[in-house]
């Protein structure tokens, strides 16, 4: 089990997190799963509807997530997780990541802010718990 992300994608995430820090950014990821390997090509900054305080929380636009169920419906990729910042510097889901954790068929990318270091981490659903899965950088790529 493990996901792989393109550099460029992997900058868009990490950019995002700085750029809403003390706030948590979020958006969705697209790609394909591969046997048992998410390849992330893209990911598409959403809106953070989550009522504020928003340091610890995050709510994804749910507005985007059916435009863009959409536009790939009949094509090779869909939108298989979403990512979202930790301005706190923890890169591991919080209890509130948990209770809101519904569909096992999602990568969760999640984005530790820690001073200037951002450090992103994969996650998948496994019988109710998150399992921290492999994340490789695809340089080169583009
Ligand atoms: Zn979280």
């Amino acid at each position: 089990m493990g996901a792989v992300i393109r550099q460029a994608t992997l900058d868009a995430v990490t950019a995002a997190a700085r750029a809403a820090y003390p706030e948590e950014c979020c958006g969705l990821l697209i790609g394909a799963k591969e046997g048992d390997r998410w390849r992330i090509d893209e990911a598409v900054a959403a809106a953070n509807v989550a009522p504020r305080p928003r340091h610890d929380r995050f709510e994804i636009d749910p507005a985007l997530h059916l435009r863009l169920q959409r536009e790939l419906r009949g094509t090779a990729q869909a939108v298989i997780g979403h990512y979202h910042s930790h301005p706190n510097g923890r890169a591991a889901p919080s209890r509130a990541d948990l209770a809101q954790a519904e569909d096992p068929s999602l990568l969760w990318l999640i984005a530790a802010v820690a001073g200037d270091a951002v450090k992103v981490a994969a996650f998948c659903l496994a019988s109710d718990n998150f399992v921290e899965i492999d994340l490789k950088v695809e340089v080169g790529k583009p």
